[in-house]
């Protein structure tokens, strides 16, 4: 069977099928992303007024880089680039080097960012939903990611012993895929650039609407708004993060969190006190830079990114306090310095130079018994369905690759079969979703109980694990593939009512 890939430009035919969805976070905005390119019509409802530039850094995967990058066999290496429009991109992205806006033009199809009517104006995070229109499908979204996202190459990831400071491992990067790279960088500008991305393709997104109620019956789904509007669709993405309201209706009760047991301090501040001090200039003086010290429950992750100019690290730690499910939380920096008692003295030296702290309670939720609700028009997706602990570095990722495929099996089974595309959706994703987000159970583990004669025996024991069977898996090639057979194992093993077997569980 040949595969139906939507090609880059390519006008999709429209399926018929109208889509709501609720959340424009990442899982959000790339399911309605990829519902366009699929043909189908989508719109947004978001409970925030604005978009703000909040968070601090985020990871995506080479998985996810494949997707932002979507070049679906074109060489992403444009001829027609050259200095001059290149020199252009840096006034819009000032604090990157020359050096990392040619290896840009190297990932990416660069040029095309660089139209007639780049304002020449420095870049700032909150000036994000006026930056040029960028394009998804050619390399372009990708290349404005890259560009705010930390670079490795050279530096890699150092892993120290948390009270003597010495590194016990020295973790080499590999080379950005072309095809696949991958973007750590602060969430509130990678987010602007997937928002603008969603925009400039005409996708409506409703700011500052709460969506207060879902309903579903067997012909239509819809979410009831905080103003009383009341609007429907052939399904509803409930992509509402942690906190879901969706996941209430699709259970059919409140499905409590618990603590993980952990807690993150994090911070992101410009790298001014840090060259001051002799201590510390050396993270910020020669490019990007990633440090992390290792010790008893506890790890603590530095890293430099644009250059050197922003820093940001986290803690993680113990934390059994009782949680409300929220991402934020101020801190005190008086709690951070005492987890760091008896640590190598350059974690308080990086501490000190933070402006301020934020407290972030993990959250931990048993994998959830279906993610679709009983007439299967409504489906959960992103932190929805599945929060993360940040150890996987993939909770993002995850949340892209769902919209992904929903696109896709909503596309395949189409408009007469919405129900069974929704619980496909599901069953293609699930088992994947579940084994990824015990990775994060594994590293913190592997981490926070470290054998430490072990890691003087075999360095690479410690280093972060970044395994093929989550990081080479192009998703819609994967949902194209698997679809049919799926699809019709739904339509027929009596999984109609929208939950999983138990055995599957
Ligand atoms: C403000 C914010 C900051 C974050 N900062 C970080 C960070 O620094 N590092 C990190 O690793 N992860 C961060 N995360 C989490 C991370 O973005 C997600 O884990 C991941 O991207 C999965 O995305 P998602 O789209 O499933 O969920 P989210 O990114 O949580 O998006 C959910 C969206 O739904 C909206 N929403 C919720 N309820 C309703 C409703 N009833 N009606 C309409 N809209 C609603 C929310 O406002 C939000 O925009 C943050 C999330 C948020 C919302």
């Amino acid at each position: 069977m040949s595969l139906s890939i939507v090609a880059d430009g390519a006008k999709p035919s429209p399926s018929g099928i109208k889509v709501i969805v609720v959340g424009a976070g990442f899982g959000g905005l790339t399911a309605a992303i990829e519902c366009v390119r699929q043909g189908h019509s989508v719109s947004i409802y978001e409970s925030f007024p604005e978009l703000k530039s909040l968070g601090d850094i985020i990871s995506f995967g080479s998985n996810a880089g494949r997707i932002f990058n979507r070049v679906c066999g074109r060489n992403p290496i444009d001829p027609a680039w050259n200095k001059q429009p290149l020199r252009k991109y840096l006034n819009v992205f000032p604090t990157i080097p020359q050096s990392r806006v040619y290896e840009l033009a190297r990932v990416s199809s660069f040029s095309h960012l660089l139209h007639p009517g780049i304002p020449s104006r420095r870049f700032k995070c909150d000036k994000l939903t006026s930056l040029p229109p960028i394009k998804w499908s050619d390399g372009k979204v990708a290349a404005a990611m890259r560009a705010v996202s930390i670079d490795l190459r050279q530096y890699g990831f150092k892993i120290h012993k948390y009270d003597t400071g010495e590194v016990v491992a020295h973790q080499k990067n590999h080379d950005q895929d072309p095809l696949a790279p991958t973007f750590n960088g602060h969430r509130g500008e990678l987010h602007g650039i997937v928002f603008n991305h969603a925009k400039e393709l005409g996708i409506p997104i409703h700011l500052g609407r709460k969506a207060v109620r879902y309903f579903e019956n067997e012909k239509e789904a819809g979410i009831e708004l905080d103003n009383g509007e009341i609007v429907t669709a052939d399904m509803v993405v409930g992509s509402d993060g942690v906190r879901s309201i969706a996941r209430t209706l699709v259970l059919g009760y409140e499905d409590k969190p618990k603590s993980s047991g952990y807690a993150v301090y994090r911070a992101w501040f410009s790298n001014k006190d840090m060259i001051a001090d002799p201590r510390t200039a050396d993270f910020c003086n020669n490019g990007d830079t990633f440090n992390g010290w290792i010790g008893p429950d506890v790890h603590f992750l530095f890293s430099t990114i644009k250059n050197g100019s922003d820093c940001c690290w986290v803690l993680t730690h113990r934390d059994d306090h009782d949680i409300d499910e929220s991402w934020s939380f101020p801190g005190k920096l008086e709690d951070v310095y005492k987890v760091l008692e008896g640590w190598d003295p350059m974690c308080r030296a990086i501490v000190e130079k933070t402006p301020s702290v934020v407290d972030w309670k993990l959250v931990y939720r048993d994998p959830l018994p279906t993610w679709v609700s009983k007439q299967g028009r409504i489906a959960l997706l992103g932190d929805a369905a599945h929060p993360f602990l940040p150890t996987s570095a993939q909770g993002a990722t995850q949340a892209v690759e769902d919209g992904v495929t929903l696109a896709i099996t909503l596309k395949r089974a189409g408009k007469a079969n919405v129900p069974a595309a929704v619980r496909t959706y599901q069953e293609i994703r699930y088992d994947r979703v579940k084994a990824v987000q015990k990775t994060g159970e594994t590293t913190r583990d592997m981490w926070h109980k470290t054998d430490w004669d072990k890691v003087k025996k075999d360095p690479k024991s410690i280093q972060f694990p970044r395994e093929d069977w989550i990081l080479k898996l192009d998703a819609e090639r994967h949902a194209e593939e698997v679809f049919e057979e799926t699809f019709q194992k739904c339509l027929t093993s009596g999984k109609q009512n929208g939950t999983v077997a138990p055995a599957a569980l």
